[in-house]
Order: C-alpha cells, then structure tokens, then sequence
C-alpha cells in the first residue's frame, strides 16, 4: 500500500536550511527561516530564559500532564501580555485561552474550531504570506482565499485592493491579520489604516483572526506591538488569536504558545474553551510544561520581566541596524535605484523584490539562501557581511 506514496518537495522555508547546510561555500549565508541570531550569526538563547530555567530546575517540579488548556500562569500571562493586564475583557472573563503548540499549532486548533462552529466561511489570508497558513487551513478542510496585500509597484501596502476585497468577501467571513511584522512583507497597515480595516470588519460581520508571531520584534516594545489586536477588541470586535513566542523570547523548538478567542461574554468564553479543549484532545492531548513554565517565570516576575524587555529590544535593534547598514550598501553599490523600503519595512524579514530567477542567481552565484519569494531574514544578517549580500542583491538586480 505504501508503494503509490509520492514524495513530498522540501518545506519552501525549511528547506532552504536544508539546502544551506549541504552546501560547502565558505560564504555561505542562510537568510531563510526566521530565526534570530547574533552578531556572530549563532543562535541565542535570551539571558532570561536561562535564569528562569535555573528557577525551574531548582523547584524540582514534577512531570505530570498539564491540563488540556494548559499551565494557569502561562495562560494568564499570554492575555495580560496580549490585551494589558487591566483590559475590561479580562475583567469580564470572556477571554477564551488554550495553550498550545507554539504559533501552528494554536493556528490549527483555531483552523479546528472553524472547521465545525464556523462551517462553510471562508478564511481570507494576506497575498503573500506566511506559506504554512494554506497548509493549515487547507489541512483541516477550511477554504481560504486570498486578498490583495502587496503592491509590487511601490513595495509597499496595496490598502485599497485590501479592502476591496475585504468589502467583496461574503459577510461573516474570517480575516486572517498579521498582528505586527507582516511575514513575508515586513509591511504593516498604519493606525488609520487599521482602524479602517476594524470598522470594516464590523460592517462586514467578520471575524478577525490574528496571528500574533512577532509580538515586541517589530518596535520593541510589547504594548506597541499589541496595538492593532487591542483596537479592534476596543471597538467591540470578536477576536481570534493565535500567539507564539517563538521568536520574542527564543524559544523556538520549545514549542509555546497560545489560542486566545475574545468573545461577547463569559458564558460564550466558557463554551468556546470548553470546545478549543475537546479540538485539542485529540489533537495531542495535552501541551508541553517546560516552554509554557519558562514565559510564566519571566512574564509573571517584575524584575525578569524587565530584563526580558530589555533583551528584545537589544534583538529589534540588531537587526534595525543592519537594515539601516544594508540600505546605505545598496545606496552607495547602486544609487540609481529607490531603496527606501529596507528601512521602512519592519519585523525580521525584508521583501526585496528580487525575482525567482534573480534568488536563483543569490543561491547559485552567491550562496545566499532564501525564500524563493524574494524574502530576506534579516536577523541572519551582520554587519560583516552586508557588503557581500549588497554586492549579490545589486548584481542579480541587474542581470
Ligand atoms: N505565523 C507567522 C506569520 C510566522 O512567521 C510564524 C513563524 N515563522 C508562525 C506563525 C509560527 O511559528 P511557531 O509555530 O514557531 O510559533
């Protein structure tokens, strides 16, 4: 039976690690998946996390099941850090929170709740984004579509084919929204934008869903970078969540992080956890401690807490620097062209506008590893090797 089976191609994201890792170019450079590294371009794991670790290690804790929904404390933490502490949502307990398996994972029970509460919506997602979104809805029978996000012409926001599209989705539909850090565009609507998209929603009997996976990566600071899902509950929409903090606080292969639904009351928020639970059962049951005891530690201690913040900023900051050091390269490599969209994009990634044929040329001349949708990540960058991407860009520009 399993002689018809046909091989799946590589993952479009993780397998261009795969393909970095083979290659033998001593000038190598991965700038594919999304993950941050130093000025050393190693991994890092945040200070914090290993003095929460320490405290882990010392309580000696047991290894029982967590609950379906998750550790207390994690899920407590994740919706202060989500909506503020004193938000009148929390205070009204109609905050519905199930930890889950990092980002996908949260984005598949909330795939698996549309699947049967939601039936027959469509999911509308950004055009591009994130590749695994397809596969996660796709994967649970939901139906997605797309509507327009990037204008080519500008590199920036088409906002008026967005909300055309938004206007012309059936009503009730889902809209899948980029928290902060728009991936792969790095390119976020403004406030006045967001609030028309919001009022838009609530014309249109939507339901936002946002995918929260860079949460304090695009400014630094958490609050800012919670403001778009913070308005549109504010206005009185029902929200769906996914958060991760794979990224915000390094812990990737951890596997941490949320599926938060913000409802009309507590009596709803009570059925809505109730189901997420069932979803999750047979899902895999239970989530992991280790990861979800790290974040509580951190975010429920005033003092890690700060040192948290601080680390995160220390991590935007990297990376806004080399995107300041790699627009003045091209700048100076190639003045004839706009190059203004490296700094004004945000988050970890760069859309560069290279085509697939030029990414070909920056994997096979330059072996420059990346997307094929011409995404950069930039936290794999460092300053000692922004002449060499520059030089490698400029050149598959040109040809
Ligand atoms: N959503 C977006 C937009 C992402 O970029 C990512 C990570 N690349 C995720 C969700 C999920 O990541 P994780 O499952 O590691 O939390």
């Amino acid at each position: 039976p399993f002689e018809q089976v046909e091989l799946q191609a590589p993952d479009p994201i993780l397998g261009v690690s795969e393909a970095f890792k083979a290659s033998k170019e001593p000038n190598k450079l991965n700038l594919g998946v999304g993950a941050y590294r130093t000025e050393e371009l190693k991994p890092y794991v945040l200070d914090v996390v290993r003095k929460a670790e320490k405290k882990i290690f010392e309580a000696k804790e047991n290894k029982e099941y967590l609950p379906i929904e998750g550790l207390d404390a994690f899920r407590k933490a994740t919706v202060d850090l989500l909506l503020g502490p004193s938000h009148p949502a929390i205070k009204e307990a109609r905050v519905a929170a199930l930890q889950s398996l990092s980002g996908t994972g949260s984005l598949r029970v909330g795939a698996g709740f549309i699947s049967r509460f939601l039936k027959g919506r469509t999911v509308y997602i950004s055009n591009p984004t994130w590749g695994n979104h397809r596969n996660i809805f796709g994967d649970e029978g939901v139906k997605w579509e797309y509507y327009r996000y990037y204008d080519p012409e500008t590199v920036g926001l088409d906002f008026k084919g967005m909300m055309e599209d938004i206007s012309a989705a059936p009503d009730g539909s889902i809209i899948l929204l980029h928290g902060c850090a728009h991936n792969p565009t790095g390119i976020d609507p403004n406030p006045e934008q967001w609030s028309q998209i919001a009022d838009l929603c609530i014309k249109k009997k939507h339901i936002p869903f946002f995918d929260v996976a860079y949460q304090g990566f695009a400014t630094g600071s958490l609050d800012a970078d919670a403001a778009a899902p913070r308005l549109f509950v504010d206005k009185g929409l029902e929200v769906m969540v996914s958060q991760s903090y794979s990224k915000n606080l390094g812990l990737y292969g951890e596997r941490v992080g949320a599926m938060v639904m913000i409802v009309g009351s507590k009596d709803v928020a009570e059925r809505v956890l109730s189901q997420l639970k069932r979803i999750a059962r047979a899902m895999y049951s239970n989530p992991p401690t280790y990861g979800a005891r790290i974040a509580a530690e951190i975010v429920n201690d005033a003092d890690m807490f700060g040192e948290w913040k601080t680390e995160m900023a220390g991590m935007a900051g990297r990376i806004n620097r080399v995107r300041g050091e790699l627009r003045a390269a091209l700048e100076s490599k190639y003045p004839g062209k706009d190059w203004s969209f490296v700094t004004s994009q945000i988050g970890m990634f760069s859309f560069t506008g290279l085509s697939p044929a030029q990414v070909d040329n920056m994997t096979k001349k330059w072996h420059i590893y990346m997307t094929k949708d011409g995404r950069i990540s930039l936290a794999g960058l460092n300053s000692a090797k922004v002449g060499y991407l520059a030089d490698a860009m400029v050149d598959s520009f040109k040809n």
